[in-house]
């Protein structure tokens, strides 16, 4: 066993804070990994204060992972000391199910193990993140990560990259096309990269006017502010695709009409609280409202190398583990440009 340093939440209403427990030794698949940089999603404000209900404290969150591998076990075929690594939101699946044979472990029927706050396969316990200086993983779910691009910036494609390549890959975003993005934070904005990149036509749909200009240096041909109804009118019909990151309560109908004939609203923002759709703008259109969970190891590969390839990274703003409460805080107020990555040098 080997003892991390990390942060945790004791309980939902308290601020993270230091903490220390033990990680496994690397067993034969295994891959340990010392943690450079983890982005902070605001999935992990989601669990480190229970708002999706089942948190087990004390909760390690993080899993927006970029390090160096420390160590491999004797059976581990794909990395070797030294190399950059990535890990995402999850660490393990059953590997025998018919969505793990087809690269979708996060699909995974019989319930794959999150990288934090989940039951590990065995079920002896569960998993602490990545805000902290080490982490054990399989070998399965660690990636390639390129040097060529600066680490920081590359930490947040782990969750919020591939949760919006794979949507737009599944349902076939193309060039030309129409695509709304809903709420401009840390998925919000690869969005917008990624939408650009494949030669879709991207509007960013956000409640903040002080957004605009960086989502026209994201790439993004429109901005439109959804505080305004008479703006929300005018765009009745007008995408072939909605992305919808938002992660508070809000009212779906509004989005399903703007959407054209046949188009598809694909939600990846994980409100707490439910919200009532109605089936009329979903009859009237032909629409289909669909959700989408992060993506399998395969397709975040895929993701990570396009990235390379084509220079995307993240837009960050890079903390200190002591700034984290303060992340927490402007995130919720929406004030994040585009993610916030912790600096793990400084968790000593
Ligand atoms: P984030 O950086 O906080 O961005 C969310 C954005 O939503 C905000 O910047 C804001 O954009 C908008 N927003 C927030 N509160 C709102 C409200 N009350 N009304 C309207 N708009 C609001 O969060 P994130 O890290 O991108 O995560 C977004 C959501 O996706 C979270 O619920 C997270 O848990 C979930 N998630 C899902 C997956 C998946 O696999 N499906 C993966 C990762 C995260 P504007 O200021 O532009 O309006
Ligand atoms: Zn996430
Ligand atoms: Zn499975």
């Amino acid at each position: 066993m080997t003892l991390v340093k990390a942060y945790a939440a004791q309980a939902a209403d308290k601020p993270l804070a230091p903490y220390s427990f033990e990680r496994r030794e690397p067993g034969e698949k295994d891959v340990e990994i010392k943690i450079l940089y983890c982005g902070v999603c605001h999935s992990d404000i989601h669990t480190a204060r229970n708002e999706w209900g089942g948190t087990m404290y004390p909760a390690v969150p993080g899993h927006e992972i970029v390090g160096k591998v420390t160590r491999v076990g004797s059976g581990v075929t794909k990395f070797k000391e030294g190399d950059t690594v990535g890990v995402g939101c999850f660490v393990d699946s059953c590997r025998y199910c018919s969505n793990c044979h087809d690269d979708l472990e996060q699909y995974c029927e019989n319930g794959h193990t999150q990288t934090y706050n989940s039951m590990t396969q065995d079920k002896s316990g569960y998993t602490l993140g990545g805000y902290a200086t080490a982490i054990v993983v399989d070998e399965h779910f660690v990636l390639s990560v390129s040097d060529k691009l600066p680490l920081e910036k590359v930490a947040p494609l782990l969750c919020a990259g591939i949760t919006t390549y794979s949507p737009l890959r599944h349902w076939g975003l193309k060039a030309g096309d129409k695509i709304g993005v809903v709420g401009l934070g840390g998925l919000g904005h690869m969005a917008v990269k990624l939408a650009a990149s494949m030669g879709a036509e991207v509007t960013v749909l956000s409640r903040s006017a002080s957004k605009e200009k960086d989502a026209t240096e994201l790439g993004a041909k429109h901005f439109k502010l959804t505080t305004n109804k008479d703006t929300m009118a005018g765009l009745a019909n007008s995408f072939n695709f909605i992305i919808d990151t938002v992660s508070a309560q809000h009212d779906y109908n509004e989005y399903l009409q703007l959407l054209k004939t046949d188009g598809v609203m694909i939600l990846v923002g994980a409100p707490p609280q439910p919200d009532p759709v109605s089936a009329f703008p979903l009859i009237m259109g032909r629409r289909s409202l669909v959700g989408s969970l992060v993506g399998g190891l395969k397709e975040t590969q895929e993701m990570l190398d396009y990235c390379a390839e084509k220079g995307i990274t993240s837009d960050v703003e890079v903390i200190s583990i002591d700034q984290i409460k303060e992340a927490y805080e402007r995130t919720l107020k929406g004030d994040v440009h585009y993610r916030f990555v912790i600096d793990m040098s400084t968790l000593h």
